[in-house]
């Protein structure tokens, strides 16, 4: 299949960036598939009303067909539509967080959607993104986007146009070129079914942002799990994971060297993913800066690009750093936790 790229700049006005969106909007109404950015990271959109278009997502990906998909939409008026009651716990938290990371997760009305967008399930999840390109191409298709990220299943997620079009030129329709992403790891997905909602996944919204808005919500044990217990013999699914053999390492920067040797005398080439106020300390193979650990939103930004870097280095082993799971930390550890399929070294 020939992959159209449509090249268009997000920070021109809506008015000027029409004429390529529109034309991928027909694309997604023909029941095709489009990847675009959104402010976390790039999506592969297909019309979500439609069963043989939300099929070629999972084709696409390879993605299992258990896993449902986020729906997009361009107007909080619109999720009415899609859910039998919207609880006030959702209410404040659209109003707040919307457009913006935070997927959210009702009960679903019945007969609207695809079954294979939601997985057979009695509920449905749904954002209305940050980013004009994303919200201009929701809103010129007139549907419902369902879109999960936009690259092959278990493989890092896309932050920059390149990523997606590594991953799924020739596979399918066309991407939106429209520069690289914002917040660099996907939405936080909540949900509202419950009195007292649960965290599913952490990601761009902060528990303690959404604790400020509507009190205390629950975690899912899953993504507690990842954080406390990385060693719980349930989590065998790999996800965002680089094709090296990677290790968390609770540890000193010292421990870190200690280990960077010793599999440097196993003859193994090591790569590290530090951060700009370590990244001198190491002597290794490859040394990866993923952002400032003074703001871990820049870690969060380039945490994607340099797992996927480390494929195109071709090491054999990663040696990751640990971050604090407060705000974004969150998100980056849970994304970690996975990419090294749940690997973790702490120093006695
Ligand atoms: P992705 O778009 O690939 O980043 O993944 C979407 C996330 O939302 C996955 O973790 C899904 O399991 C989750 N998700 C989508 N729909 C639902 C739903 N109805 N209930 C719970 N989780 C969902
Ligand atoms: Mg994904």
């Amino acid at each position: 299949m020939n992959t159209k790229v449509w090249v268009v700049d997000k920070s021109v006005n809506k008015s000027h960036i029409y004429p390529q969106v529109k034309e991928a909007a027909e694309v997604l109404k023909q029941n095709e598939l489009v990847a675009f950015p959104t402010e976390t990271v790039y999506g592969l959109g297909a019309n979500s009303t439609s069963d043989e278009a939300v099929k070629k997502i999972y084709e696409a990906k390879g993605r299992p067909s258990d896993n449902p998909l986020i729906i997009h939409i361009s107007d909080i008026a619109e999720v009415e539509k899609f859910v039998t009651h919207i609880p006030e716990t959702a209410k404040k938290l659209m109003e707040t967080f919307w457009p913006g990371p935070l997927t959210i997760v009702l009960t679903k009305k019945s007969g609207v959607l695809s079954k294979v967008a939601t997985a057979n399930l009695s509920t449905v999840a749904i954002r209305m993104p940050e980013h004009p390109i994303a919200l201009a191409l929701i809103e010129a298709s007139g549907l419902p986007i369902a879109a999960p990220s936009a690259n092959i299943s278990g493989k890092p997620s896309p932050t920059k146009f390149s990523h997606v079009e590594h991953d799924l030129t020739g596979k399918i329709a066309g991407i939106i070129n429209g520069g690289d992403t914002g917040v660099g790891v996907e939405s936080t997905v909540i949900d509202c079914t419950s009195e007292i909602p649960t965290i599913l996944r952490p990601g761009g919204i902060s528990k303690e942002a959404i604790e400020a808005i509507i009190g205390a919500v629950d975690v899912d044990q899953a993504v507690k799990q990842a954080v406390i217990n990385p060693k719980s013999p349930g989590m065998k699914y790999k996800h965002y994971a680089p094709s090296a053999t990677m290790y968390l390492v609770n540890g000193s920067k010292n421990y870190i060297q200690h280990l960077i040797s010793q599999y440097q005398s196993e003859g193994k080439k090591v790569g590290v993913l530090t951060t700009e106020e370590n990244a001198s300390f190491y002597h290794a193979d490859i040394i990866n800066v993923c952002g400032k650990r003074s703001d871990l939103s820049t870690v969060a930004q380039r945490l994607y690009d340099t797992l996927r870097l480390f494929d195109q280095q071709h090491v054999d082993i990663i040696l990751s750093e640990v971050f604090p799971p407060q705000g974004i930390g969150s998100a980056i550890m849970n994304r970690l936790m996975k990419a090294a399929n749940h690997q973790i070294m702490t120093e006695k």
